[in-house]
């Protein structure tokens, strides 16, 4: 019964949201077929061209952004429930944030548990989306550089993992916002990542602490009770 009033809370949810999305997605798309219009016009500098190119990728990408978002949402039946290596994950989460971080003049550390093995149970597919969704918007908080960390630690029989950021930070009222559907301060943001988070991580029995000071920086702690080792 617990399970069956999670499932239609996630229904109520999933056709709530799937409205907006349609209509969020019809935003860049008319944006788009705009822009394509206008690069058929005969007198435009080759500056111009690329500009509107450039707007066409970042609306596209926007448009992208919104789908995998809500799918991953919407999409909890395909679960495979697997063991997670936690270092392991930490390691592919560092290798697929490199570039990202370099290009954005940010250094990017990692420290693993070098113990023994961590390990979780959950989905590795949604798990990583959990880790790239952090890790994207910690990155995107640091317009102007800074150092991410991305550090595995055992405590208290818990697995922990922190992903701090040094970027613009969150007010309390801020942090209390997360996780609802489409809060976003950015412009081409579309709101769901910490959504879908949430609920992840909640669904793998785990919790998440945030810590955050306007202008100092953010640090998410995930923290997993029921471990495999
Ligand atoms: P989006 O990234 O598309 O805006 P998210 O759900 O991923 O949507 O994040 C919602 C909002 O939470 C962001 O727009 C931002 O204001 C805030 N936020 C999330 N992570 C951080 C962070 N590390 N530092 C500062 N603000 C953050
Ligand atoms: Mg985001």
């Amino acid at each position: 019964i617990q399970d069956e009033v999670v499932n239609t809370e996630r229904m109520k949810l999933v056709s709530e949201i799937a409205a907006s999305v349609a209509h969020e997605i019809r935003n860049p798309l008319t944006s788009v077929r705009g822009f394509i219009q206008l690069l058929g016009t005969k007198e435009l500098t080759p500056e111009k061209k690329e500009q509107y190119k450039a707007i066409c990728f970042a609306e596209l990408d926007r448009a992208e952004g919104i789908i995998s978002d809500y799918l991953s949402l919407a999409r909890n039946d395909l679960e495979v429930i697997e063991e997670i290596d936690l270092n392991a994950e930490l390691g592919y989460m560092f290798n697929l944030l490199l570039n990202y971080a370099n290009f954005n003049n940010i250094r990017l550390h990692v420290s693993y548990y070098e113990e023994s093995k961590l390990a979780v149970m959950g989905d590795r597919h949604k798990f990583r989306q959990v880790l790239l969704n952090i890790g994207k918007n910690a990155i995107e908080a640091m317009p102007n550089g800074g150092d991410l960390s991305l550090e595995l630690s055992k405590q208290a029989g818990t697995a922990v993992i922190r992903i701090a950021d040094t970027g613009i930070g969150m007010s309390a009222d801020q942090v209390k916002r997360l996780g609802t559907p489409y809060y976003s301060t950015k412009d081409k943001g579309t709101g769901l990542g910490t959504m879908v988070s949430f609920n992840i991580v909640k669904k793998m029995g785990g919790m998440i602490h945030i810590d955050s000071e306007p202008g100092k920086g953010t640090t998410f702690v995930l923290q997993f009770q029921n471990i495999s080792i």
